[in-house]
């Protein structure tokens, strides 16, 4: 008998025994192509020498201290590296242990902002239906998971209401362009402003890529200045999630900078430390900044393991690889070989319906019917069927899904590591259709 707790009470997972590079071992001896990185998180890969080393080296001088005392050597390099060129504005960088920390650090620090400049009214948070800020109460609060959020729904912070996602495959009519779609979207968006009260939204806060809830969905051109328009004419902030998308992803260091704008907050994870530690964090603006400076002077939100040293280490070291191995650029080019190779090995498959991403970032909406886009029957859980399928073949893809307005959307979401060579990526995409034509094979047929 297990005694270990993980999420699904009945899954019990392989135990993994050893991974370098895309392969993950485990006790039997299989080996397995990690296709997503775990959930978007391994971008060099396992087992990098210059990280382990800088782990190592950490642990041996400095494992642990807390910052009311110090902090570790690695630790100002780190937000250095990340901020020292004030990418879009942002000038300093905080740092906790996961993606849901940073989250709940960015709204509280959006909520102190506008304490100190005197507008005590501003508590509000507009999220997206379909957006997933973490699973801490008010990071999942934030965001708008319909299927992860209604659980919890009595004991979430009260403040936040949601919006329409940018999801064009669903949720764009017929009958308008992309321009009058983001119109749509924005209006929407105001709309909810003037519902809350402008003076009362404290700030806005999306994904620039849908990771989790949409499979990989960008947002259309000229959403994002649209959405940046309106909170600066409010006075609301702007706090970006590139927890999954960023630091590299999508082919940009920041997914943002695909967008045009900037945002006063952003939130990073997954890729800072790329599973080597535990770590997030939140990249702020210089006028933020100022503006607590000029008033209390202090973050009131603090961590036992904030600026974790070993943690730090192994991010610093992380994206100096990023940077020396000009990997971003690498994101890039063998980004454009997945997308080529994902449309057309499976853009005429009957069940996949949509295939988008960016860069090192793509999924696959699964739906039963791909002229109707009727999606699987929730009970099908088509997302995780094909998980199984394709982990039995060899590879690791990321099941994802949500349910919007009664229609539940399956994906599948890869991620490989930046390192992934052109080799790699062939085996993914073919591994992922013939994983996706098993889960179809072995799926029930419909009772006469
Ligand atoms: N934001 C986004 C966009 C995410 O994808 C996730 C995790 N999937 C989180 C926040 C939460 O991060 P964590 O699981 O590290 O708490």
């Amino acid at each position: 008998m297990s005694r270990l707790l993980l999420r699904n009470f009945r899954e019990r997972p392989d135990v993994a025994v050893s991974a370098s590079g895309l392969r993950i071992r485990s006790a039997d001896g299989r080996e397995v192509i990690d296709g997503s990185g775990g959930a978007a998180v391994a971008c060099l890969g396992h087992a990098h020498p210059v990280v382990l080393e800088a782990i190592r080296k950490q642990i041996e001088t400095v494992c642990y201290v807390h910052t009311g005392f110090y902090v570790g050597e690695p630790v100002e390099a780190l937000a250095e590296q990340l901020v020292g060129h004030e990418p879009g504005g942002l000038t300093h960088a905080y740092f906790v242990s996961s993606g849901s920390e940073g989250v709940e650090a960015a709204l509280k620090l959006a909520r102190q902002y506008a304490l100190e400049t005197g507008q005590p009214r501003r508590e509000h948070v507009i999220g997206r239906r379909q957006s997933y800020h973490g699973n801490t109460l008010g990071a999942l609060g934030a965001g708008g998971n319909q299927v992860r959020r209604p659980p919890y729904a009595p004991i979430l912070p009260g403040a936040s209401s949601h919006v329409s996602p940018c999801y064009p495959y669903r949720e764009q009519r017929t009958d308008e362009d992309a321009a009058a779609y983001v119109q749509r979207l924005a209006n929407e968006l105001e709309a909810e402003f003037q519902r809350v009260g402008p003076d009362r939204v404290m700030a806005f806060i999306a994904e620039p890529v849908v990771g989790a809830t949409l499979g990989c969905q960008p947002a259309l051109p000229g959403y994002f200045r649209a959405v940046r328009e309106i909170c600066d004419r409010h006075g609301a902030l702007l706090i970006l999630d590139e927890v999954m998308c960023g630091l590299g992803r999508t082919g940009t260091l920041h997914a943002w900078e695909q967008e045009g704008v900037a945002p006063d907050i952003q939130v990073i994870a997954k890729g800072l430390g790329g599973g080597y530690q535990p770590i997030g964090g939140i990249l702020v603006a210089g006028r933020i900044i100022a503006a607590i400076e000029a008033g209390s002077g202090l973050h009131r939100h603090g961590h036992t393991y904030a600026a974790h040293p070993v943690a730090c280490a192994a991010a610093l070291a992380v994206q100096q690889v990023i940077r020396d191995e000009n990997l971003v650029e690498q994101v890039a080019i063998r980004g454009r070989q997945l997308e080529q190779a994902l449309k057309r090995r499976l853009g005429q498959h009957p069940h996949v319906g949509d295939i988008r991403g960016r860069g090192l970032f793509w999924a696959m909406e699964l739906v039963e019917d791909r002229e109707t886009k009727r999606p699987f029957a929730p009970g099908i859980g088509m997302n995780g069927r094909v998980k199984l399928a394709t982990f039995a073949r060899g590879l690791a893809c990321y099941p994802v899904g949500g349910t919007i307005d009664g229609v539940r959307g399956d994906h599948v979401l890869l991620a490989p590591p930046y390192i992934a060579t052109e080799a790699d990526i062939e085996a993914i995409v073919e591994l992922m259709a013939a994983g996706i034509d098993d889960a179809v094979r072995a799926l029930p047929r419909p009772s006469k």
